[in-house]
């Protein structure tokens, strides 16, 4: 058989521990045998991320913006144990955050719908994706505990000194007062990666705020999502048969929980980090949940939600059997080749990527599956293979 030739590169972005084991068994188990890989490979490990000053994670994302997609493996973000365990330089900050900053992207996490793992509330019978803006709100506010009685206010000063007050309370005694902020801008590419996500795979988006109650900050993040709608995105969602949907944040919520799935839910920043972890435990589970990070200029960075895996690394590195869920590195993959399929017109590697993703859900449907997922599973009797045997047994099935 004639391997799938491909033109234009991906960015590969290996990773740590674990997953970065998976990596390497994906690659030669159910890519390379099919395909003629072109990637420009980026070694975002621990190790390499600290002898380069992490200056290859910049390189990394610099490349996402030259080639428009990328496939990165999990990483380690270090804390102090890490300082210690890889003998670090520096307290690196978070790859996928250095790498969003650059791309000034918004991530798109989805579960990988399967039949066997039901999730728990019984009518979602397709993904829900979650679109998490990602920055301000309370995660950038500045705080004070207010000691006694006294007036706090909010103050803007104009660039020419001219101010503008607004009383936040009159305190009898003591409380608590929070400051916070977004911006326009960020608003903005937040809504405009929502609508071309929406658009990219054919869904309606949802999006809510409290702007009944948030006259002006949490209106402004409505009104800005519909002046762009309604400018940049009417006609093309009306072409493509799918709608933009807007409520209050409440409302969202309990229409979500009696649907069927199926489309994408944007949120503020507050509301996505709870709903994700909503979400993706009623799913079932982290390791089924695939991650996209997509910037309002069309890149498109493909992950896993999961991380690292440190418990199996250790197993691995003493010797000892692991049944790691590789499932949604697979997707991460699959993703990422087929967008790159997708702005090449090159069909053969979009099919390709079609057909690893089914080979991957008929082996679980078959019975097949890692250790997590045999713990979840509605089939009976299934069968537990280890990390590698459940990478060889999609192959087998592809
Ligand atoms: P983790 O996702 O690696 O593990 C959390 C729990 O879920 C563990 O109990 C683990 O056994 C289980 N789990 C996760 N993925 C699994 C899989 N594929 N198969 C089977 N079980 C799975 O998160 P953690 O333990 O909090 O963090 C480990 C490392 O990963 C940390 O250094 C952290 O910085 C990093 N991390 C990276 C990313 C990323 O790169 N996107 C995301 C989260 C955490």
């Amino acid at each position: 058989m004639e391997k799938i030739k491909m033109t234009t590169p991906i960015v590969e972005m290996d990773g740590d521990e674990m997953t970065r084991i998976l990596w390497k068994m994906i690659k030669d188990n159910l890519l390379e045998p099919y395909i003629e890989l072109n990637t420009e490979y980026y070694d975002l490990g621990l190790e390499h991320r600290n002898e380069t000053d992490d200056q290859v994670t910049i390189d990394s994302a610099n490349a996402t913006k030259k080639y428009k997609v990328a496939v990165k493996c999990a990483t380690i973000t270090p804390n102090a144990a890490r300082m210690d365990e890889y003998d670090l330089k520096e307290m690196w900050k978070s790859p996928n955050g250095t790498i969003r900053a650059i791309l000034d992207g918004t991530v798109f996490r989805a579960p990988i719908v399967v039949k066997g793992i039901e999730p728990c509330v019984r009518n979602w019978k397709k993904p829900i994706t979650i679109a998490r803006h990602a920055y301000g709100d309370v995660y950038k506010g500045s705080e004070m505990k207010i000691p006694g009685a006294g007036k706090v206010e909010l103050v803007y000063t104009a660039e020419d000194g001219t101010q503008t007050k607004e009383l936040v309370h009159n305190f009898a005694g003591p409380g608590i007062v929070q400051g916070m902020h977004n911006l326009n801008q960020s608003i903005e590419s937040f809504a405009r990666s929502c609508f071309s996500y929406a658009l990219d795979t054919k869904q309606d988006l949802w999006f809510a705020t409290k702007d009944t109650i948030s006259k002006k900050y949490d209106h402004t993040f409505k009104d800005i999502f519909q002046e762009i709608y309604d400018a940049e995105f009417d006609d093309k969602f009306k072409a493509a048969g799918i709608e933009y949907f807007y409520t209050l944040i409440d409302d969202a919520v309990a229409r979500v929980m009696k649907s069927e799935g199926g489309y994408i839910w944007a949120c503020k920043n507050y509301d996505g980090d709870v709903m994700s972890d909503m979400v993706s435990s009623a799913f079932g589970s982290l390791a089924m949940m695939t991650s996209v990070l997509v910037s309002p200029e069309g890149y498109f960075e493909y992950e896993a939600a999961h991380g690292t895996v440190q418990r199996h690394y250790y197993k691995h590195l003493k010797g000892e059997e692991t049944s790691t869920n590789s499932v949604a590195t697979i997707f991460a993959w699959t993703g990422a080749l087929r967008k790159r399929g997708e702005l090449d017109g090159n069909k053969e590697l979009m099919e390709f990527a079609d057909r690893l993703e089914k080979a991957t859900i008929d082996t679980i449907e078959a019975g097949s599956m890692t250790k997590d997922l045999a713990l979840i599973t509605t089939i009976e009797n299934p069968t537990v293979l280890n990390s590698e045997d459940f990478i060889k047994a999609i192959a087998a099935h592809l």
